[in-house]
């Protein structure tokens, strides 16, 4: 299993490409993905980045010790996140989630089923996913136009059941390679997944790097909008834990991630909010 995923992952390039079609991995224009070394000397770990994924995103963080899928995106879009799955054609180890959100939990039932790999979630958030409790019922007074577009999709996106999901706690080698960052509010479980070798936290909705009430979704950080969060007030205040947490890159479930100096740009955006 090592050598295998090493060998292959050292045929992934090693760029950075941010939304533009570079025919990676020799795919047809508009099935382009985008990879992030983040360890040059040994080309492991690699962030890979699905950037063709339109409503949410998700990672394949590659390591010696195998793939892991960093949410999974949203139902509508499960063929485009099979289509990436399939083309980096790398041994998947395993699913972690976020938080339960359709859009970021929508295909980690059909991929953990059909690539045989638990599910991990914060033990916080699996009473959701069990289905055993149920998030409040949003509320859209105020809303825009696109928002009450998103809103459509609260009637037939619910949130994913994943009845054979676990805990993080339960996973053996998660506290060796990942801390839990719990950032509650936008759902009562919802946090940050810190990847302790090359200090990269993958945020899922607990900041976002775009304005996805506005169509252009133009890039810039913003805390999760209030529509979606369980409790916003909540939701606002955890993020100072993101002040003294020791990170340089930063994946968000929207917009692009930032490989540099992350922390100190999410820093000042937490600083300047106050
Ligand atoms: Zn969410």
């Amino acid at each position: 299993m090592l050598m295998n995923i090493e060998s292959m992952s050292k045929n992934l390039p090693l760029r950075f490409a941010q939304g533009q079609d570079d025919g990676i991995f020799g795919q047809p224009g508009g099935m382009t993905f985008s990879t992030v070394s983040l360890n040059m000397k040994y080309c492991l770990p690699t962030v890979i980045w699905p950037n063709e994924l339109c409503v949410c995103y998700c990672f394949v963080m590659v390591e010696q010790e195998g793939a892991t899928l960093i949410d999974s995106g949203v139902l509508l879009e499960r063929f485009k996140v099979e289509h990436f799955l399939r083309k980096i054609n790398l041994p998947l180890q395993k699913i972690y989630l976020t938080h339960s959100h359709p859009d970021h939990a929508g295909n980690a039932a059909y991929v953990s089923k059909k690539w045989k790999v638990p599910v991990y979630a914060s033990a916080d958030e699996l009473p959701y996913l069990f289905g055993t409790k149920k998030l409040a019922p949003r509320n859209y007074e105020g809303a825009n136009l696109r928002t009450r577009f998103i809103q459509l999709g609260d009637a037939f996106l619910p949130t994913p059941r994943i009845p054979w999901a676990k805990a993080y706690e339960e996973d053996r080698d998660f506290s060796e390679r990942y801390r839990w960052i719990p950032i509650p509010g936008h759902t009562p479980g919802n946090g940050a997944l810190l990847h302790l070798k090359t200090k990269s936290l993958f945020l899922g909705d607990s900041l976002l790097n775009c304005n996805t009430l506005s169509w252009r979704q133009p890039v810039g950080l913003s805390f999760p909008h209030h529509f979606f969060s369980q409790n916003q007030a909540l939701a606002i205040r955890s993020t100072t834990v993101l002040k003294e947490l020791d990170f340089d890159h930063a994946f968000f479930g929207h917009g692009p991630p930032i490989l540099k100096a992350a922390q100190k740009q999410i820093a000042d955006f937490l600083g300047s909010r106050k």
